[in-house]
């Protein structure tokens, strides 16, 4: 037998390649998806070796970088109008080991024109029924799409969209241990509804 002393920095973390790492990993202005539905988000999304995912609302590119890092090969592009998300985003795949997420400027669905044709499509933000159309014609076929939702409005329209072409629609809610004073209590986080589909 090998006897080793094996003794952890103390901030080691561990980073496995598995979907729904620790939110602390991330730098994140508070609308990241949170590990228990991102974990769920990308198990819809199937991330396979070599195939390209577009983040759409990449925020923080938490769903990007879980993506890029649970397959060998795979690529992402997120698409982000806003200049300070996209910073963290970047930072983000950088400390997590993904330089190579694609991170473009812009909104849905204008920022599809030109973008090569994904395997599966995530809609964390901006979701209506002319996104879900100009990224179902994008996908490939075999391809996945998710769209998460917080809003009544946003709700509402995956409502619509789940009667018009199918898929599965779950609702996820999460709730944390947190101290209520000196004791615990439930702290729930926004109910998420969940649309998913393969074309
Ligand atoms: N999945 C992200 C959180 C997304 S929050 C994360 O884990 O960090 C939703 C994001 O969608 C916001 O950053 C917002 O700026 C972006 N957004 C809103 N409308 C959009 C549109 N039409 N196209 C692309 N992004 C959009």
């Amino acid at each position: 037998t090998l006897a080793v002393d094996c003794v952890a920095a103390p901030d080691a973390a561990l980073i496995p390649r598995v979907p729904g790492l620790d939110d602390a990993l991330f730098v994140s202005d508070g609308t990241m998806t949170k590990r228990e539905l991102r974990a769920a988000t990308l198990a819809k999304l199937m991330p396979m070796r070599g195939a390209l995912l577009w983040d759409v609302g990449t925020g923080s590119g938490s769903v990007a970088i879980e993506w890029m890092r649970a397959a060998r090969y795979a690529g992402a592009i997120g698409i982000e109008p806003r200049a300070d998300r996209r910073a963290m985003a970047a930072a983000n795949a950088l400390a997590l080991g993904t330089p190579r997420l694609k991170i473009v400027e812009g909104r849905a669905p204008d920022a599809f024109a030109n973008l090569p044709a994904p395997d599966a499509i995530f809609i964390g933000g901006g979701l209506s029924e002319e996104v879900f159309d100009a990224a179902w014609a994008a996908l490939r076929p075999l391809g996945r799409l998710v769209a998460n939702a917080v809003t009544l409005e946003s709700e509402a329209a995956l409502i619509g969209l789940h009667k018009r072409h199918g898929g599965s629609l779950v609702r996820i809610s999460v709730q944390r241990a947190e101290p209520v004073g000196r004791l615990t209590g439930w702290r729930p986080a926004m109910p998420v509804m969940q649309w998913s589909l393969i074309k």
